[in-house]
């Protein structure tokens, strides 16, 4: 894919971006591979003095990033605020809590003493999506530079300006250069990147695809990767549930970035005395968001972020349809070719549609009746991924049972599923594995070092 800004709401081309040279990236490596022996013996304090600098930079820049977001990837301008909002919040996070976090765990044994120290690995490449551009890389750069290694990041190829926008956040804030670098690179010349024996590990979100081919790489050269890949929630409605507020959360959670969210609900799983009432409801919630221009601060949500992916959801939709789904919301992509797309909803869905076994990364909501709670779990159970999860019920043991037993990273009861700061963050299945954010996000890129003193 070229490296370009395209305002995919006009369809126009914004700027082009000529990819870094085989020397500009050689240079990049050498430089942060040097980098990372000075910045890990850099105190906590030292670090957490440049993540609250790039929190105060975030906060004074956010009209001009979401602005950014909202010419690149199509999202609203308030949402683009909120999330280099979160962005500043996490930086605070592990700029307060990382010593914390890392500090020797004493371990008893027949040692005199004994312990885990944990030590940063180095140079860590992020191969990162366009969805939440500034925050996806944040998740990764906030903990793993509080840690002492230092990043690399290959963003999407539709967010260059975003991408270069974050890197300078963090030279402003006081960061040496070489310690956080945006490469401008395409996806075939991440592969020898990650063979580079200077660089030490390797996170990815993204699409499974994507996924299993960075996994591989890094698998032939013996690296840590984490994968953060796409996900088909299930939003489980049990018939006790406050229907009214599930039904309106539900509009929210599948809309959230115009549905290209790997969190977003997308699976909706609903008992089955309540099923026409939630569908009412929820088509309701869902006519009445403004989709429009994201530079419109009225503008609820936006275009798909590239038209080809509208393209994409388009093919998805009739494959399902002409297998016998039916539509029970009309909307869809306004024109061929065209990322505006208005949400849908499905109905009358089984195995072998898309709309049934595939991720819909986009505005249709897929909707599957169940008989009663065990078999709502089945349903929610039957998907290759297992990213996130909720459970509506007015009855908050059953809901906790029924959180239980959904095969996920993550389930909500009675709320929408969002990530935060302080909880683990991440999938099983093909949804990846590892986790992001957290005590056990910081941990994911340490050497965990034993060290036993006789
Ligand atoms: P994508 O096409 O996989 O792209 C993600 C990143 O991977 C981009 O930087 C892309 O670069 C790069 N990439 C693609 N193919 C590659 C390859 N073969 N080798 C190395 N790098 C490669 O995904 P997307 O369409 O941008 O994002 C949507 C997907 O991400 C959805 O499935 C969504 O659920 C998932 N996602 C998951 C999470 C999570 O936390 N679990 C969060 C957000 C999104 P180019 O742009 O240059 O191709």
């Amino acid at each position: 894919m070229p490296i370009e800004s395209f305002n995919p709401y006009t369809g126009r081309l914004l700027r082009r971006f000529k990819p870094h040279t085989a020397a500009q990236v050689e240079r990049i490596v050498a430089q942060a591979h040097k980098a990372a022996r000075t910045w890990r013996r850099t105190t906590f304090a030292q670090r957490a003095t440049v993540l609250h600098r790039a929190a105060d930079l975030l906060r004074e820049r956010q009209n001009e990033l979401a602005r950014l977001m909202a010419l690149e990837m199509g999202k609203p301008l308030r949402d683009g605020r909120g999330e280099v909002q979160k962005c500043a919040l996490t930086c605070d996070f592990y700029a307060d809590r990382a010593e914390q976090m890392l500090a020797d765990e004493i371990i008893e044994t027949q040692a005199r003493r004994s312990f885990i120290a944990h030590e940063p690995l180095g140079v860590v490449l992020a191969v990162m999506p366009w969805n939440f551009p500034f925050w996806q890389a944040i998740r990764f750069a906030a903990p793993a530079l509080m840690a002492g290694n230092v990043g690399l990041l290959k963003h999407a190829s539709n967010v260059p300006q975003c991408a270069l926008a974050l890197e300078k956040i963090f030279h402003d804030a006081g960061l040496p250069r070489a310690a956080f670098r945006t490469l401008l690179l395409e996806s075939k010349d991440v592969a020898a990147l990650i063979a580079d024996d200077r660089v030490q590990a390797v996170t990815l979100t993204g699409s499974e695809g994507a996924g299993s081919q960075v996994g591989a790489a890094a698998g032939r050269n013996i690296k840590k990767t984490v994968l953060e890949l796409g996900g088909s929630d299930a939003f489980i409605v049990l018939a006790d549930a406050d229907l009214e507020l599930a039904a309106k959360t539900a509009a929210q959670a599948r809309m959230i970035n115009a549905g290209q969210s790997c969190i977003a609900a997308k699976r909706f799983i609903v008992e089955k005395p309540v099923a026409r009432e939630f569908v009412a409801q929820m088509k309701t919630h869902l006519l009445a968001l403004r989709g429009g221009d994201p530079l419109d601060e009225n503008t609820q949500y936006g275009p798909l972020a590239r038209p080809d992916l509208a393209d994409d959801l388009t093919k998805q939709v009739e494959a399902s349809v002409q297998l016998g789904a039916k539509v029970e919301l009309y909307g869809g992509q306004s024109a061929p070719g065209s990322a505006r797309f208005a949400p849908m909803i499905l109905t009358n869905l089984r195995p072998g549609m898309p709309a049934y076994d595939e991720e819909l990364f986009g505005p249709v909501a897929s909707v599957l009746i169940a008989r009663d709670e065990q078999h709502a779990i089945e349903l929610a159970n039957d998907s290759r991924f297992g990213l996130g999860g909720a459970v509506w019920t007015s009855d908050e043991r059953r809901g906790e049972r029924v959180a239980r037993q959904v095969e996920a990273g993550a389930v909500f009861v009675n709320a929408l599923v969002a990530s935060s700061p302080e909880m683990p963050f991440g999938g099983i299945k093909k949804s990846g594995y590892g986790r992001e954010l957290s005590h056990l996000g910081i941990r994911e890129f340490v050497n965990q070092k034993s060290i036993w003193i006789g």
